[in-house]
Protein backbone atom coordinates (compact mmCIF):
# COMPACT_ATOMS: atom_id res chain seq x y z
CA UNK A 1 0.00 0.00 0.00
CA UNK A 2 1.98 3.31 -1.43
CA UNK A 3 1.80 5.91 1.63
CA UNK A 4 2.02 9.85 1.04
CA UNK A 5 3.69 12.60 2.78
CA UNK A 6 3.14 16.29 2.02
CA UNK A 7 5.94 18.84 2.16
CA UNK A 8 5.10 22.59 3.14
CA UNK A 9 6.50 25.15 0.08
CA UNK A 10 6.79 27.44 2.74
CA UNK A 11 9.26 26.30 5.67
CA UNK A 12 10.64 22.96 6.03
CA UNK A 13 7.98 20.75 7.26
CA UNK A 14 6.73 17.64 6.18
CA UNK A 15 4.34 15.53 7.22
CA UNK A 16 4.67 11.73 8.17
CA UNK A 17 4.38 8.90 6.08
CA UNK A 18 0.23 8.49 5.45
CA UNK A 19 -2.34 7.59 3.76
CA UNK A 20 -3.61 10.51 1.17
CA UNK A 21 -6.55 11.82 2.87
CA UNK A 22 -4.26 11.90 6.01
CA UNK A 23 -1.38 13.13 5.06
CA UNK A 24 -3.27 16.46 2.63
CA UNK A 25 -5.22 16.78 6.33
CA UNK A 26 -1.87 17.36 8.10
CA UNK A 27 -0.38 20.01 5.82
CA UNK A 28 -3.93 21.72 5.56
CA UNK A 29 -4.03 22.07 9.34
CA UNK A 30 0.08 22.78 9.43
CA UNK A 31 -1.01 26.20 7.01
CA UNK A 32 -3.67 26.86 9.12
CA UNK A 33 -1.63 27.56 12.32
CA UNK A 34 1.73 28.36 10.10
CA UNK A 35 0.56 30.01 7.37
CA UNK A 36 -2.62 31.40 7.95
CA UNK A 37 -2.63 34.01 5.19
CA UNK A 38 -1.50 31.16 2.46
CA UNK A 39 -3.32 29.15 0.19
CA UNK A 40 -1.73 24.99 1.04
CA UNK A 41 0.96 24.29 -1.27
CA UNK A 42 4.01 22.60 -1.55
CA UNK A 43 4.64 18.98 -2.88
CA UNK A 44 3.19 15.57 -2.45
CA UNK A 45 5.53 12.55 -2.40
CA UNK A 46 4.47 8.93 -2.70
CA UNK A 47 6.28 6.30 -1.23
CA UNK A 48 5.31 2.68 -2.09
CA UNK A 49 2.97 0.80 -4.11
CA UNK A 50 5.39 -1.94 -4.41
CA UNK A 51 8.39 -2.55 -6.50
CA UNK A 52 11.12 0.27 -7.72
CA UNK A 53 12.14 1.88 -4.23
CA UNK A 54 14.35 4.39 -6.25
CA UNK A 55 16.19 7.37 -5.31
CA UNK A 56 14.81 9.94 -7.54
CA UNK A 57 17.07 12.72 -5.22
CA UNK A 58 20.00 10.46 -5.50
CA UNK A 59 20.72 11.33 -9.27
CA UNK A 60 20.43 15.22 -9.00
CA UNK A 61 22.86 15.35 -5.75
CA UNK A 62 25.30 13.13 -7.38
CA UNK A 63 25.19 15.92 -10.93
CA UNK A 64 25.25 18.77 -8.89
CA UNK A 65 28.12 17.30 -6.86
CA UNK A 66 30.13 16.23 -10.23
CA UNK A 67 29.23 19.63 -11.44
CA UNK A 68 30.42 21.40 -7.94
CA UNK A 69 34.07 19.13 -8.45
CA UNK A 70 34.47 20.37 -12.01
CA UNK A 71 34.03 23.65 -10.94
CA UNK A 72 36.88 23.68 -8.02
CA UNK A 73 39.47 21.69 -10.76
CA UNK A 74 38.86 24.93 -12.82
CA UNK A 75 39.40 27.23 -10.36
CA UNK A 76 42.55 25.81 -9.33
CA UNK A 77 44.00 25.60 -12.17
CA UNK A 78 43.92 29.22 -12.64
ZN1 LIG B 1 5.22 25.55 6.63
Amino acid sequence: MATFRNACGECGYTTPWLAESEAERRLVDHYARRHPHLPPGGAQQIKGGGGGGGCGGCGALALGLIVLVIIIGLAGQK
